[in-house]
């Protein structure tokens, strides 16, 4: 039997209905320039949560139980794209854009760890993972369908450059050393966001979540004793999925060339580029990258997006962590070694 259709039994049996004392609160919201989702079980009606170890405060009514951890989750993505988009002028990140050329410029600690880890998997990719891509990425505008001339990208390409962003670990600074470069945490921060947000649930007494930003999406337990179940978009077919995967207590960040592009003379241009040529990266068409740390996976999605087929199973097969799945140019399926079984 194929993966995929051994996939679709799984479905039918998870579409049996939920028990009847199971209380779910949905909210959807717009930030960090995408849709973010938030579900959450509460499973006795007059249960209380134990929030011995969150900041948060609960009447005891349930419904408003749900409307403060919904509340709180949608302050943690609004705080986190304050702090970190590259679009807003007076981000924590637009700072050190403005700045980092010149001098090497004190940081906050949480800046300071997302920037190590965006370090970390530039290093285990081989620069296919490089926030600096943004020396380049900048010059994209995607919806009014705007990319830079060959010979814009030939002047700026040197400061696509990981290893000239310098963190200074006991200064907490960061210092580029490279006039020109800059930096952008599109394919880190939304992960982080729907890590910090699945934390705060956890430390309020949630034992079941959904959190998405985009398509990054973080899960806390179960979906009352049966996993989620998490789609796979159809690359190119807006409301059908390639395939559904049962998940528990996972992350599962999705990459694609269908979420920010144009078509220009035949040839797609859009959000994904690779750092050697900056331009689109076109070897394939989407990845899915599943495992326990958000942030993780949604780096490791892009940066597996970037190496192709070849190279991005490679990398992920020694990554025991994480698995993939990646859809190919041909749009066939292809899984990493850990769901192959
Ligand atoms: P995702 O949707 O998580 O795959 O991330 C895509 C986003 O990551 C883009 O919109 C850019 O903000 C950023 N990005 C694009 N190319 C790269 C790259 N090679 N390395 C790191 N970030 C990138
Ligand atoms: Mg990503």
């Amino acid at each position: 039997m194929s993966k995929v259709v051994k996939l679709k039994l799984i479905f039918m049996f998870l579409c049996l209905p939920f028990s009847a004392s199971a209380q779910w609160f949905k909210h959807s919201f717009e930030v960090m320039g995408t849709m973010s989702h938030v579900e959450i079980w509460l499973n006795e009606p007059s249960s209380k949560l134990d929030s011995s170890d969150s900041d948060i405060e609960f009447d005891t009514n349930q419904n408003e139980q749900a409307q403060v951890l919904i509340k709180s989750v949608e302050q943690e993505m609004f705080r986190i794209d304050q702090q970190m988009s590259s679009y807003k002028e007076q981000s924590e990140l637009s700072l050190v854009n403005r700045e980092a050329a010149n001098k090497a410029v004190p940081i906050s600690v949480e800046l300071f760890s997302l920037l190590s880890m965006a370090q970390h998997i530039s290093e285990i990719s081989d620069g296919a993972f490089d926030i600096t891509y943004a020396s380049i990425g900048y010059q994209y505008n995607f919806r009014e369908k705007k990319r830079p001339k060959q010979s814009s990208i030939a002047k700026a390409l040197p400061a696509i450059n990981y290893t000239a962003v310098v963190l200074n670990k006991e200064q907490l600074t960061v210092h580029f050393n490279h006039q020109g470069m800059k930096i952008d945490l599109g394919g880190i921060a939304k992960g982080y966001a729907v890590k910090r947000c699945l934390s705060l649930l956890e430390k309020a007494g949630v034992k079941h979540a959904l959190v998405s930003a985009g398509g990054d999406t973080g899960l806390l337990g179960n979906r009352y004793g049966r996993p989620w179940l998490v789609g796979v978009k159809h690359p190119r077919s807006e409301d059908k999925m390639a395939v559904h995967i049962p998940l528990e207590n996972e992350a599962i960040s999705t990459s694609g060339d269908y979420e920010r592009y144009f078509i220009e003379d035949g040839v797609r241009y859009h959000h994904i580029i690779n750092p050697t040529t900056g331009d689109s990266a076109r070897k394939v068409v989407s990845v899915s990258v599943i495992g326990k740390d958000p942030t993780y996976v949604d780096a490791l999605s892009t940066t597996i997006f970037v190496k192709g087929l070849k190279e991005g199973l490679s990398l992920i097969n020694n990554l025991p962590e994480f698995e993939a799945i990646i859809i190919d140019n041909q749009r066939r399926l292809h899984y990493s070694k850990g769901l192959q079984q």
